[in-house]
């Protein structure tokens, strides 16, 4: 690092988001990026390192949905070491941004979820919220949720959802199972509302956007099915410039066909984890609600066969994107991290490599998509696999 404090990192090819500059330099200042610069137009002196040859340099991947990592469930371990060891696991695959994600519990265990987020929030800067999948959910789609915890809200829940937080809230519900005018009291106050786990109609789910929700969570995946005569939450997603929607892209969730299609629609992609505690760990099962969850040929499996999460990580999303659905590498870059960015309204400072924006960065090795490095706040960290 110079006097100054500036000092730039040089690729092959930086992505900023939005343009793919060839032969470029970031430019760092402490925890900001400075300037996006031509390689040959680098002040003299200041000091830079020059990632790999066929590297890309590209924002931090934002990961809006995830569980667990590193061999810790969040519903089991809802404390800030918990979600630091989370991270942690996750940043190996080119997070620098997580949504640590409840799912379903008891409303002891949403408390303490969100004052351990609360806790981390100022010393922790690759965790910028947390999101609560559940408990309003449809008990007829509760996938790997637990029924028992599943219920309507109250005028009680309000308060705690709708707290001034620094971090952003998500919550995903299903539309058809709250009052009206819920979603636009938690929209109203910055929460950001998803839709998941529901039965909702095409007409439900576009009174819901009407009163500000904007996400769907694993699209496809815990909803209506789009048919015909009845196109559900889906067909109003995909038709609307304004929904973002997140995709498991494992191959296991959804087929890769059905993926594409999305791809077609209006709405925005985001590539989300759905990660459970074996991802970035060591073993090869967990516990959920006291159940025994198996790792099987890449699924995490309840007894019965329901997917419970999944075993992704954002750097195979990123190449299962490029190669299951034929996207070019910026637009999979893209949707790992400028739209989950837009969605959370943090692309004033996340997801984007421009100047004012936070040095939250990755470098990839192209030709495998393998994550090498990343950067949060202008401070690096070797990736070891
Ligand atoms: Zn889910």
């Amino acid at each position: 690092m110079s006097r100054s404090g500036q000092h730039a990192i040089a690729a092959d090819v930086v992505f900023d988001g939005a343009v793919v500059h060839r032969d470029a330099a970031v430019v760092i200042d402490g925890a900001t990026i400075a300037a996006l610069v031509p390689r040959a137009d680098l002040p003299a002196g200041l000091p830079v390192q020059r990632l790999p040859d066929g590297c890309w340099l590209a924002p931090g991947f934002i990961d809006v949905q995830v569980n667990g990592g590193g061999d810790v469930l969040f519903n089991d371990d809802p404390s800030p070491a918990g979600i630091r060891a989370i991270a942690a696991a996750h940043r190996r695959f080119g997070t620098t941004g997580l949504l640590p994600t409840l799912i379903t519990d008891t409303p002891e265990k949403m408390k303490a979820a969100l004052a351990a987020v609360d806790e981390l929030m100022d010393d922790e800067p690759g965790v910028p919220g947390i999101h609560l999948e559940g408990p309003f959910l449809s008990p007829e789609k509760p996938g790997v949720h637990a029924v028992k915890h599943i219920r309507a809200p109250t005028p009680e829940d309000v308060a705690p959802l709708t707290a001034s937080r620094k971090g952003v809230v998500l919550v995903t519900l299903a539309p058809e199972c709250v009052p009206p005018g819920f979603i636009r009291q938690l929209t109203r106050a910055g929460v950001r509302v998803s839709l998941g786990h529901s039965m909702a109609t095409y007409e439900q789910t576009r009174a819901a956007m009407q009163e500000g929700l904007t996400g769907f969570t694993h699209l496809f995946n815990a909803m209506r099915p789009l048919a015909a005569r009845d196109p559900g939450p889906i067909a109003a997603a995909l038709e609307s410039s304004d929904a973002w929607f997140g995709m498991i892209a494992d191959g296991v969730h959804v087929d890769p066909a059905m993926l594409r299609l999305a791809l077609r629609g209006a709405a925005k992609p985001m590539l989300v984890t759905d990660a459970m505690p074996p991802v970035g760990g060591k073993r090869a099962g967990f516990s959920l609600y006291g159940e025994e969850i198996r790792v099987n040929d890449g699924k995490c499996l309840r007894h019965d066969g329901t997917l419970a999460g999944s075993m992704l990580d954002m750097a195979t999303a990123v190449r299962n994107c490029v190669r299951m659905m034929d996207v070019p590498l910026e637009t999979a870059l893209r949707f790992a991290s400028t739209h989950p960015a837009a969605f959370l309204r943090l692309d004033h400072r996340l997801g984007r490599l421009v100047r004012g924006c936070r040095a939250d960065m990755v470098a990839i090795d192209a030709k495998d998509i393998a994550t090498v490095r990343t950067w949060i706040a202008g401070k690096a960290a070797q990736l070891v696999h």
